[in-house]
């Protein structure tokens, strides 16, 4: 799993730190969000999943890894 942020979205709310304060953190100068890593242990994935929902600024987004040893799918279906 992924996870990045947009600054220039984040509303300072701090809903994301108040959720999951092991990841996300907000800046002292400007209040805007930013991460505390970019690695996450999977029994976070799901806290993370719902941050991103919660966000009010749609400044987070999560980005699923592919099953590994998955075949890609086709190309476009036209
Ligand atoms: S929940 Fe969204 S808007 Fe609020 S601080 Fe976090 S990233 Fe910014």
């Amino acid at each position: 799993m992924r996870v990045s942020v947009d600054r220039d979205r984040c509303c300072s709310s701090g809903m994301c730190v108040t959720n999951v304060p092991e990841v996300f953190d907000q800046d002292d100068q400007d209040s805007l969000v930013r991460l505390r890593r970019t690695t996450f242990r999977p029994e976070e994935f799901d806290e993370l999943r719902l941050a991103a929902q919660l966000c009010p600024g749609g400044a987070i987004t999560v980005t699923e890894d592919r099953p590994t040893g998955t075949a890609e799918a086709g190309g476009p279906a036209d």
